[in-house]
């Protein structure tokens, strides 16, 4: 599947920052990680860390699938609010979620600290605000439910709105001063991978796996170049492209629309240059740049083809330059430097899977979907090494597959 029209601003920034070589002779290795994005880097990462012999192969080239179109904001709060995902899966397990991404965010912190290369990784506040008036009960039903399971957030009203954002015609939001991020994921990809590799790990990309046998005690895949992998486990971390290695549907494909300003002169671009988005769905998610850019996404549609996803950009490229300068005046006419469409999945509970399926033994599942995927795969990594060391992760159940029927998407 082509996943991104082809010049997502991080790709053109960074350009090709590590190289990888195919593989090209047999492998044996205790874990093969099929996917060199954020979900798989983070996963092979966690597994070297913790001494065990792990090789990673990507059909692209490293961090070129979705991972470099990534607007990369770093929330805690995912797509489905707290209130609505205790419906699904009980307050227990949404308030658990909600706080396994808080910790998250901050176990991202610690790792961009050690990283060899620099990953953009900047704290931010976190806005959301509430579209219309009628979300507002909504909105209070969220905060008292946050607040309920110890999170830090701040409930706005219009004035508060107001006083930090003039032109904002939203009555009302809510705030969290400490729990948000940002980041630059095709980078942090690559850093995490050079780490990886400085700690034993084998990286080989422009490896497609054709085939995949699962046998008593062992997986053995085959690879576009003729190749033979034989591992002890298997973690698909392919992104998007997971579905077909899964029966059971659990995911819902969306086009969505990114455009990156020209550089703005002066300090702060926005109060304390927040992470910004809304009730509304879909809905509009903005973020600053550390050199000072305007991201923005959103004005999302159902995905039918790339080709239709793409045809749509000028079109949403111009909607979306419109949709800022109505929120900051100041910044009009909107300088757009770069734009891109993506192709991203959700679920039905805005949570990821991770974890096994019946019909593929010795093979576990990292899939972050969703508007939170990079928070999703620090999660997953987490419990991928868990599971590999025979450690108890008390998580599991949350982001297992016995749920997929229930939430059936
Ligand atoms: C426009 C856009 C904006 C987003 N904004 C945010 C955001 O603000 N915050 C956030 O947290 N998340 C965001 N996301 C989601 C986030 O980017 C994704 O969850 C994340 O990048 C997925 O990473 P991944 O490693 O799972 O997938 P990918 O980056 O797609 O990596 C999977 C890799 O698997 C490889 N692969 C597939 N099949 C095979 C095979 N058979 N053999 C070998 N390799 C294979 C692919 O080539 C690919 O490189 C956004 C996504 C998009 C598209």
């Amino acid at each position: 599947m082509n996943l991104h029209t082809p010049y997502p601003y991080w790709l053109l920034k960074n350009g090709f920052l590590c190289e990888y070589p195919a593989l090209r002779h047999p492998l044996q290795v205790d874990y093969l990680v099929m996917g060199g994005g954020i979900t798989g880097a983070l996963a092979a990462w966690y597994l070297a860390q913790a001494g065990i012999s792990v090789a990673l192969v990507d059909r692209r080239h490293i961090g070129m699938g979705s991972t470099c179109a990534s607007t990369a904001l770093l929330q805690y709060e995912i797509d489905v609010p707290m209130y609505q995902l205790a419906k699904t899966v009980g307050e227990k397990n949404a308030a658990r979620s909600y706080r396994l991404c808080i910790e998250a965010i901050d176990k991202l912190e610690q790792i961009c600290e050690k990283m060899p290369l620099p990953t953009g990784f900047e704290r931010k506040p976190s806005v959301y605000c509430a579209s219309r008036k009628a979300d507002l009960e909504e909105l209070d039903l969220e905060f008292a439910m946050r607040k309920k399971h110890g999170i830090w957030v701040e409930r706005w009203d219009k004035a508060d709105v107001a006083r930090a954002f003039p032109h904002f015609q939203s009555p009302g939001a809510l705030f969290s001063p400490h729990d948000g991020a940002q980041v630059d994921a095709y980078s942090l990809t690559h850093a995490l991978l050079q780490d990886a590799l400085k700690l034993g790990a084998q990286v080989f990309d422009k490896t497609e796996i054709t085939d995949i046998q699962h046998e008593k005690t062992q997986v053995v895949l085959r690879t576009n170049h003729g190749q033979s992998i034989r591992a002890k486990q298997l973690v698909i971390a392919s992104g998007y492209e997971s579905q077909k290695y899964l029966k059971q549907p659990v995911t819902r494909l969306h086009s969505t629309y990114v455009l990156v300003s020209e550089p703005i002169d002066g300090g702060e671009i926005w109060f304390r240059d927040a992470l910004i988005w809304e009730t509304a769905r879909p809905y509009l998610y903005l973020r600053t740049t550390p050199d000072h850019r305007v991201l923005v996404g959103g004005r999302d549609e159902p995905f039918y083809s790339p080709e239709k996803r793409d045809k749509l950009l000028a079109k949403k490229t111009q909607l979306l330059a419109k949709d800022v300068e109505k929120r900051f005046p100041m910044l009009a006419p909107l300088p757009v430097d770069f734009n891109w469409a993506g192709t991203f999945a959700e679920t039905a509970d805005g949570l990821p899977f991770i974890g096994s399926v019946r019909e593929r033994p010795r093979t576990l599942f990292a899939l972050g979907f969703g508007g939170n995927g990079i928070v999703f795969s620090q999660i997953a990594g987490e419990i991928i090494r868990d599971l590999a060391l025979g450690k108890k992760n008390p998580d599991t159940h949350i982001f297992s597959f016995n749920r997929a029927k229930a939430i059936s998407t």
